[in-house]
């Protein structure tokens, strides 16, 4: 009883709050000119795929510890195209991951905590709700090492003016276009302050779930697949995450290109930021490497598959993080060594660095250059041909 009544009232609460109803006719006026429909089902056939690749707190020497500290050459040496990226907030110089994302997944600056929302709290159209109304068969799907629930992959599905509200994020999943998830946060699903379980919302929405693996599907299009394989975040790379996030990123591309269709794809190496705030220097460079080996999942399937526009970037620099020359006494009191690397920390939150940004395929050139964080989010609508 509680559950269905909970079950109706989500759904009202949010499209009202949404005003999706108003957007959503104007976005599919059928009084459109017949040379627009026209236009618009040929940019159908040639709107490549995206997958945004967000390494949380990874600043310029976040990156640059894969160059030191990987085998081999990092993938991130296989992007043709880099450029900067302002983070600041609407509310503060140095942003949190919740503005950060929203800035990517809906185009707005917003206040720090902020949840697809705007300033006044009002729900911002995300790119996956903007996609879905314009190809409503483009499938879509969020990746992460963070509970799907944490603030970056949140912004991309869900409205709520407080990040902290993990289990009122978890609600929307069932009424957002997010065909496949993967990450952590079974706890704001399943065992929950209020008593209800959403495993049953989500199976009468569509979903299989596994709750135990990343176990491959006979993968039908059409259907929703959720992967939720620990109680909040998944584990660190330090302890036994093992390949989870390139497998999972692969396991989403097999699932995305079913419906042969073009997709979008978020995915976060969520734990970079992690390590960042525990200034916790070999942590973080797990992170960083398990998520440099993702990009090469990702630019594989790009090379292979082809339009496909592949862009990494992140919200903000985590740690204050550097990699200086190492101290070494000597008998009048220390000198650098400058063949040796140590880690080193200003912060345990943000820092306010411009941050790299990354990209490969069509559209990629757009991505050179000094902008703000916002220009992320249009510059992926207009190669991915989305109105405004
Ligand atoms: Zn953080």
């Amino acid at each position: 009883m509680h559950r269905s009544l909970h079950a109706c009232f989500r759904p009202l609460s949010v499209l009202s709050l949404l005003g999706l109803s108003a957007w959503l006719s104007s976005c599919t006026n059928p009084s459109a000119a017949p040379g627009n429909q026209m236009a618009s089902a040929d940019t159908a056939a040639s709107r490549p795929n995206i997958i945004l690749l967000i390494g949380d707190g990874m600043g310029l020497s976040q990156v640059s510890s894969a160059f030191y500290f990987g085998e081999g050459e990092p993938n991130f040496a296989r992007f043709p195209i880099i450029g900067l990226s302002r983070t600041s907030s609407s509310s503060h110089k140095i942003t949190d991951s919740a503005a950060g994302a929203t800035a990517f997944s809906a185009g707005q600056k917003t206040y720090n905590g902020a949840i697809g929302v705007d300033d006044n709290e009002q729900p911002l159209p995300n790119i996956l709700e903007i996609l879905e109304q314009a190809c409503p068969d483009c499938p879509t799907g969020l990746v992460a090492t963070s509970s799907i629930t944490h603030a970056t992959p949140a912004s991309f599905f869900a409205h709520e003016a407080k990040r902290s509200s993990e289990e009122a994020i978890a609600a929307q999943m069932t009424h957002s276009p997010v065909d496949f998830f993967a990450g952590g946060g079974k706890d704001f699903f399943f065992h929950r302050s209020d008593g209800l379980s959403y495993y049953d919302t989500l199976t009468q929405a569509g979903f299989v779930l596994d709750t135990t693996a990343l176990t491959p599907q006979s993968w039908k299009a059409g259907q929703k697949y959720g992967y939720l394989l620990a109680g909040t975040g998944m584990p660190t790379m330090l302890e036994d995450r093992g390949d989870f996030l390139p497998n999972a990123t692969q396991l989403a591309l097999d699932y995305l290109t079913q419906a042969g269709q073009p997709f979008f794809l978020m995915v976060e190496g969520s734990q970079i930021d992690w390590g960042g705030h525990e200034n916790n220097g070999e942590y973080l460079v797990q992170e960083v490497l398990d998520f440099d080996k993702t990009l090469g999942v990702a630019l594989d399937f790009a090379e292979k598959q082809g339009n496909t526009l592949v862009v990494v970037t992140a919200d903000h620099e985590t740690g204050g993080f550097t990699l200086h020359s190492t101290d070494v006494p000597t008998a009048n009191g220390t000198r650098s060594d400058y063949d040796s690397i140590s880690f080193g920390f200003s912060t345990g939150g943000h820092s306010g660095t411009l941050i790299p940004v990354f990209a490969y395929g069509p559209g990629a050139e757009q991505f050179a250059g000094v902008y703000q964080n916002t220009a992320i989010f249009d510059k992926m609508r207009q190669t991915m041909q989305l109105p405004q």
